[in-house]
């Protein structure tokens, strides 16, 4: 059903071209493709009445229909189901008259696929979990189902989380909306691109180390890590529980702080969820810059970084400091140890909780002659290359005799890059980074040498590993038309800062604006 208001400019234009709906004497300015919308967008267009809940999310199918088969971003597509719930909700908003501008009622949104969804499928993007379906839903999923929300499918991942370009997904890889032979990023390129690719409003990611910001800013949309402990992570299924946090990839800086707002929280059911009050993160928005001290790393601008990646990033200093922040030198002195610290911690923690993919609790499961065989055929079978190394190293590093050497050093370094970071904010408010050292790289690039593929998350790393929050937003567009991604970090539970500071600098700049051509 289409509920135009007759007094209405908007003019909604469907994904087939001569299929056009043309409601009323609106002029090109005023053209909207329901599908390009921004959460608060649709949220007004649904509170005028100008559209229903089904209008959009048919305009979403629409797009996924003409646009999934080159990008593939998605494990799952719900759509059968998503038009019943938009039913529903439409119910909700006509009946009970609920206002959707305070809520998420029928605000189509994609979840990677590595947070439950009761009753649809799970997977992780692996072979092990690909017939899993969850008895129970996350505590992120919740929310967003309280919200009303619109689940529009789950998003392809590296498997378990374990990449950074989505190439080591179980099922198949995911290409970036900007040029379909380079990688999205990872391990929620499935996510990035989705959101990037407008297949949905907006879209939930995980990051252990730069999963959210580093395919947020390949595919030149806005990702932002929470301070660890901000977001439960019931119900996300964990690659390294010291490390992962959840977070919204979306379109533009006031989406990512709607969505904050109903994600963040203290959750019962999440001992390291922090019990702490959440503040109206929308309500920054807009605020002065005047004084604010931006932090800048000398040890983030090195050799190896791509020259455009790094002019972009010096302009958008000058840019913030045009705004009134105050740019200042900061030091980071152990970034150089940040990788290797982080590659013994995440997969000493992987190894241990991919412990329980045995064939026996659930998932895939190869029979073998004998108890022992069966779980041997389980794990050769169901886990890819990257998940089996990782675990491999993992278990090396934790195992006796190694674990004071390897597992039991990088922790304590890990406590000297948290220094740092507690050191530079003393002095700064918000510290500010390219979000990775080169844009998109072509599919294929990097899968041969696993170490190249690690240091693509030299400059997210460390932000996981010190807890603190960090945002990616777009920040220029290389000679090649690929995104770039400028990474604001915040201190410990201060997404305040980082919002404002992004929203400011987003504000005066286009970037976000573009979009690819799909
Ligand atoms: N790229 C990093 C890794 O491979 C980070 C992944 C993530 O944040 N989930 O581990």
């Amino acid at each position: 059903m289409l509920n135009f208001n007759n007094k209405s400019k908007v003019f909604i234009e469907f994904e087939t071209e001569n299929q056009q709906l043309n409601h009323d004497n609106s002029t090109e300015e005023n053209r909207l493709k329901l599908y390009s919308l921004t959460i608060s967008e649709v949220r007004d267009l649904l509170e005028r009445k100008e559209v229903s809940v089904k209008d959009v999310v048919t305009s979403i199918y629409e797009r996924i229909d003409a646009v999934e088969d080159r990008v593939t971003a998605f494990v799952t597509i719900t759509k059968d189901e998503a038009l019943k719930i938009a039913d529903r909700v439409q119910e909700k908003i006509t009946s009970e008259n609920i206002k959707s501008t305070t809520s998420l009622l029928g605000i189509p949104l994609a979840i990677k696929d590595n947070m439950c969804t009761k009753g649809i499928r799970t997977t992780c993007s692996s072979k092990i979990l690909s017939n899993f379906i969850p008895p129970y839903e996350s505590t992120v999923t919740s929310r967003l189902i309280e919200q009303g929300y619109v689940l529009v499918g789950k998003t392809n991942l590296d498997e378990f989380a374990m990449g950074s370009s989505t190439e080591n997904s179980g099922f198949h890889i995911t290409k970036n909306p900007w040029d379909l032979e380079s990688i999205p990023g990872g391990s929620s390129g499935g996510s990035a691109a989705a959101v990037a690719a407008d297949e949905c409003i907006a879209a939930l990611g995980s990051d252990t180390g730069g999963s959210i910001r580093q395919p947020a800013a390949l595919c030149g949309v806005v990702g932002l890590k929470p301070t660890y402990g901000r977001v439960s992570r019931y119900g996300l299924v964990a690659f390294a529980s010291s490390l992962d946090q959840i977070g919204p990839i979306t379109k533009n800086v006031q989406d990512s702080a709607i969505l904050m707002n109903i994600i963040s929280g203290h959750d019962p059911l999440d001992s390291t969820s922090a019990p702490l009050p959440v503040p109206d993160f929308t309500a920054v928005l807009g605020q002065d810059m005047k004084g604010i001290k931006i932090g800048i790393p000398k040890e983030y601008f090195i050799e190896g970084m791509d020259r455009e990646v790094g002019i972009s990033v010096r302009d958008s200093i000058k840019k913030l400091d045009s705004l009134g922040a105050i740019p200042v030198e900061v030091s980071l002195p152990r970034t150089g140890y940040a990788v290797a610290t982080y590659y013994v911690l995440a997969t000493s923690e992987a190894s241990s909780n991919l412990a329980r993919y045995d064939g026996v609790k659930y998932g895939f499961r190869a029979e073998g002659k004998d108890l022992m065989d069966t779980y041997l055929n389980t794990r050769a079978q169901g886990f890819g290359a990257e998940v089996k190394r990782r675990i491999m190293l993992g278990t090396y590093a934790l195992s006796s005799g190694y674990y004071e050497a390897y597992y039991k050093k990088a922790q304590q370094v890990r406590t000297l890059i948290k220094r740092d970071f507690e050191e530079a904010f003393k002095a700064v408010d918000v510290i500010v980074t390219p979000t990775s050292p080169t844009a998109a790289f072509k599919v294929g690039e990097k899968t041969a040498d696993p170490l190249q593929m690690y240091l693509s998350d030299i400059f997210t790393i460390s932000v996981n590993l010190a807890g603190v929050p960090g945002i990616s937003i777009p920040c220029g567009f290389t000679s090649h038309n690929l995104p770039i991604g400028l990474q604001i970090i915040g201190n410990h539970f201060d997404e305040e800062s980082i919002l404002k500071v992004a929203y400011a600098y987003e504000q005066s700049t286009d970037w976000h604006k573009r979009r690819p051509n799909l």
